[in-house]
């Protein structure tokens, strides 16, 4: 394994942007536990504070209110640049379409500007929607894809595709160490309760005993990962010496009617399903081929789909208790 250029001190230092999202959060609390100082960097425009409140006093972490697209100054050494801050869910993205492209484009550029200052190995949060609608089912990442660059999904679809070539540009034109990882569909604890995402959309549907909104005729399929074995995953990418992009995710695949019926199943709920119309370019099969990871990173999913709805669904219940829904 290299080290970073930066000789390792005692306590390496992390910079994580998206800190207060739901991955960035899970990822700070792993380095922290690894022994790593951490500069968290979050705009809060979906990230939110109460993921990293836990953390306030502790003297090994930091939080900068920043946009990242804007000049990152940071005094002192960084050894890992954790590119997280994106928009992340299709009804965020959405919303924020300019912001989304923005922090992939320039936010990535900002964050590679950083890493390459610092002499810092960076990492970027890339995601299978730069495979699109795809046409090749399980996805290899040597896989091009299939996206529709001016369709609700191109804003970051396109910004993660151009995320992705910047990497690779520092890596060719200023040999810096990179690392991408392409994130599949991710759940768990500190997803956002409204944030459009099918796991947070069911589970709280369920547990009002509300109907649970599946989309057109729910056989279009995800692959759902816990968010702790996707992080092991992550680490383990960082650490390593690969910089071609690397799927992490859970490949057991699931139809969404098949899904809705197991979030019923596991919070004993009394809803029922209906049909809402599929939003436009909703990819209808997704499924990593992990591969490259298992054989790279030694490095395979080990939460199954029950026990991860489990430990997600006390966190819904404790937060819709919270909020008094
Ligand atoms: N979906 C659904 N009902 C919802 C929210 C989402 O059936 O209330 C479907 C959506 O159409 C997609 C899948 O669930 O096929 C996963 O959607 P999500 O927004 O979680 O992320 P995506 O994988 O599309 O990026």
């Amino acid at each position: 394994m290299k080290s970073p250029r930066n000789k390792p001190r005692v306590k390496p230092t992390s910079v994580v942007t998206g800190a207060a999202g739901f991955l960035g959060s899970h990822l700070t609390d792993l380095l922290l536990q690894r022994g790593h100082r951490v500069v968290g960097i979050d705009n809060l425009i979906t990230g939110k504070v109460e993921n990293i409140d836990h953390l306030a006093g502790c003297g090994e972490f930091r939080f900068i209110q920043q946009d990242v697209t804007e000049f990152l100054f940071l005094d002192g050494p960084v050894d890992y640049v954790w590119h997280f801050a994106s928009p992340a869910s299709p009804v965020d993205y959405a919303e924020l379409p300019i912001q989304t492209l923005k922090v992939g484009s320039l936010g990535t550029h900002k964050a590679l500007g950083l890493a390459k200052h610092k002499g810092a190995r960076f990492l970027l949060a890339s995601t299978s929607e730069v495979y699109g609608d795809p046409l090749v089912h399980p996805q290899t990442e040597d896989y091009w894809g299939n996206v529709n660059p001016i369709g609700p999904r191109g804003c970051y679809d396109e910004a993660k595709r151009f995320a992705e070539a910047l990497a690779m540009a520092y890596h060719r034109e200023h040999e810096l160490e990179t690392r991408i990882v392409r994130i599949f569909n991710t759940y768990g604890p500190r997803m956002r309760l409204n944030d459009g995402r099918v796991v947070p959309a069911f589970v709280s549907q369920a547990l009002a005993n509300k109907p649970l909104t599946v989309f057109g005729d729910g056989s279009q399929t995800r692959s759902f990962c816990y968010c702790s074995d996707l992080i092991d995953g992550i680490y383990r990418l960082m650490m390593s010496s690969f910089s071609e992009p690397v799927n992490i995710g859970n490949p057991r695949e699931l139809t969404m009617t098949e899904f809705a019926r197991e979030v019923i199943r596991a919070t004993g709920s009394r809803s029922r399903i209906v049909f809402k119309p599929l939003p436009q370019d909703d990819p209808k099969q997704r499924r990593p081929n992990i591969s490259r990871a298992k054989k790279l990173l030694d490095w395979e999913p080990v939460v199954g789909l029950s026990r991860g709805l489990k430990m997600t669904i006390r966190f819904f219940q404790k937060r819709a208790k919270r909020v008094g829904a």
